[in-house]
This record gives structure tokens, sequence and C-alpha cells, in this order.
């Protein structure tokens, strides 16, 4: 606290990200990173473009990579909005679309920064409960709002809704903006860019973070109907008009044309989220069906925080959030085979210990 803060900072509540130790002992499954790491060839390009050109601004339209976005996606160049990592283009996306002049829907047990962007936009948020299986029911989103924002999966708990059910809701909302935010889409959910063509109050969030273990070089984008788009570049060029640098910008494209690697690397972690998710069940975790590169699970006989507290003293971080409904529950990310049999190891001693 300061006399010299604004009062704008005094009344935010910051999103807490996940610890990023410096120690490098530590087996880290606590902020859905991705094991694998890059694409060779999206390494190559980002090398490649650090050179001179560095000395120039990058293109403030981002315009080679949104056009490999909407090859890459079925859609027009004028329908794909980029930014510096989804977190960004939400924040865009929460000033440009989700400001309206009634409350904006989100599940309860959510992702933590979209109470933070409405602390900090000063948008009314009337957050739904999920159900008691951690399920969104779609039928509890009809009331009156003036957008919607949900995760598909859903975080954190992993479980998402199909295509017809996000069909279902942009229709029982066809005059409301409908963002689903699908940061884990491609560990095995279904993605909804093709009901964006018919569906112009559809916004589709994604990130490089997750899937394509590009999380340090910032980029996520948006895909639309045109007009949405524009509202998004309206905020965007308000606030920061180079938000990728050429090195982001480069190996964004490079890692969407490495389609091979991309479908490889995925069906690992999808393999090894099965084989995590098996492992917990055996001994004696609930397990959330996860279709994301996480598992949400607790133990019925252990509370959550001591778990959490075990696992860091045996060198293993997991997330463990303290919020009611959820303080039971470990967030665990799919790592290597390796960092999974180390988590496994590292549970039975904490079980075996905590009695
Ligand atoms: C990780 C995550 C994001 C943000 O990812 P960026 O790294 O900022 O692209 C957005 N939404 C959800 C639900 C996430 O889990």
């Amino acid at each position: 606290m300061s006399r010299f803060w604004s009062k704008i900072v005094h009344d935010l509540h910051p999103y807490v990200p996940g610890e990023q130790p410096n120690a490098s002992n530590l087996i880290k499954l606590n902020t859905n990173e991705n094991p694998l790491g890059p694409s060779p060839l999206a390494l190559e390009a980002i090398r490649a473009a650090a050179d001179d050109m560095l000395r120039l601004y990058p293109d403030p339209q981002a315009t080679a990579l949104r056009q490999a976005l909407a090859r890459y996606y079925g859609v027009r160049p004028e329908q794909v909005f980029v930014g510096n990592g989804s977190d960004e283009v939400l924040a865009h996306v929460f000033v440009g679309l989700l400001k309206q002049d009634a409350p904006l829907l989100h599940p309860d047990i959510t992702y933590g920064f979209y109470p933070t962007y409405c602390k900090l936009f000063g948008i009314e948020a009337d957050p739904v409960p999920l159900d008691a299986s951690f399920r969104i029911r779609l039928a509890d989103y009809d009331r009156p709002c003036g957008a919607i924002i949900i995760p598909n999966p859903n975080a954190p708990t992993g479980i998402a809704l199909s295509r017809t059910e996000i069909a279902a809701l942009l229709e029982a909302h066809p005059d409301r903006p409908v963002v689903v935010d699908e940061a884990y889409v491609d560990f095995g959910a279904e993605s909804a860019i093709p009901l964006v063509a018919s569906h112009p109050n559809l916004l589709v969030v994604q990130t490089m973070s997750k899937s394509r273990a590009l999380a340090g070089l910032r980029v996520g984008y948006a895909i639309g109907d045109t007009a949405l788009i524009q509202a998004l570049t309206r905020v965007k060029d308000s606030f920061n008009s180079y938000p990728l640098g050429r090195p982001a910008q480069a190996g964004a494209i490079a890692a969407l044309e490495d389609e091979a690697y991309f479908q490889r690397t995925r069906a690992m972690v999808i393999a090894e989220r099965n084989r995590l998710s098996e492992g917990l069940a055996k001994r004696g975790f609930e397990v959330l069906p996860s279709t994301a590169n996480f598992v949400f699970t607790r133990h019925p006989a252990h509370e959550g925080a001591t778990l959490a507290a075990g696992l860091r003293e045996s060198a293993v971080l997991v997330r463990h959030f303290t919020i009611p409904r959820i303080a039971d529950y470990l967030r665990i990310t799919v790592g290597t085979s390796a960092e999974t049999d180390a988590l496994f190891d590292a549970l039975e001693h904490c079980l075996a210990s905590d009695r």
C-alpha cells in the first residue's frame, strides 16, 4: 500500500499465477506447461529472427501470422486476431466485447483471470455455479446477461462441453457475445471454430502456450466474425500497436507449419494423461474426466493442502486452490513419463505419512 497508488490499484485483485521456481531440481506440474518442448522448426525460426532486423518494429498487424492461422483453421485473415499470449487477447476481449450493460456470465469455478479482469475493467459478473459433479449445466445459462465466457474444456476441472452443446448456448443467446476460451482444446475436446461461420456472436480464443509448448514466447489468438475482430483491433491499437515481436511472429508461424510434430506430441500428452489418471485412481484418488493437459483430483481421506505441501517436500509442484468447494483438489499437469512416476512415488510417500 502506498499513498502514491491510484484508486484502481488499491481495489485490484491480481491473478496469482502458479509458482515459477528458480531451482531446477523441482518437478513442475503446477502451471500446465508442455513437457515435450516446442517444435524444433519453431526454435529454428525464432533463432533466425534474432538478426539485425530487430532494430525495426515488427508488423503491427502480424499479417503473415494471421494469414497462416486463417489457412490452418479455414477462415479469412480478417477473422483472426493475435496478441501477446491469450491472457492479453482475453484482456482486450473483456474491454471490447464482454463489458455490456448487463452482467457477464461465467462458471463460478473457472479460470482465475476472469474475475481479475472484471475487477480491472469494472465489469459486473454473475458467476454461474457448476453442478455437483463440477459440470457446466447449459440450462443454468438461460438467464438475462450482457455476455458469456466459458473455457472449454473448463479450467481447472478439465471437463469439456461438446460442439453441439456450444452451438445450443450460442443459439440461446444470439444477441450476446459468447466467448469460448479453448486454451486446452487440442488435448481432446471439440473446437467451436467450425461454428464461427454460422454464429456472428461467437469468439474462440486459443493459445500456443499449451499444445504447442510455447508458453515462453507469448502468442495467443482469437477467431470470430470480422466485426468482433475489429473490436479487438480497436482496443489493441489503443493500448499497444506491437504486441508480438518478430521472433514471436516467426516462431508461431513455424510451429503452425509443423503439423507432424504437433500431432505426435499432443498424442503423447493425451496418452500420458490417461496413464496419470489411471495411476491416481489406482491409489484411491477421484479423478475428474479430463480433456486437457492436466487432471483435477482429490483423495477422499486426505486434505488437498496437506497433499500439496507434502508433494512440495518431495520436490513435486502441483497447483492447489484455497477456494472452498475445491480446497481438497489438486490440479496436476501432465508431465513426462518419468515425472509421472516421480509424482506417484511422492504421492505414495505422502499418503503413507499423512494418517
Ligand atoms: C493458460 C490459459 C490461458 C492463457 O494462456 P497464455 O499463456 O496467456 O496464452 C488462458 N485461458 C486459460 C483457461 C488458460 O488455462
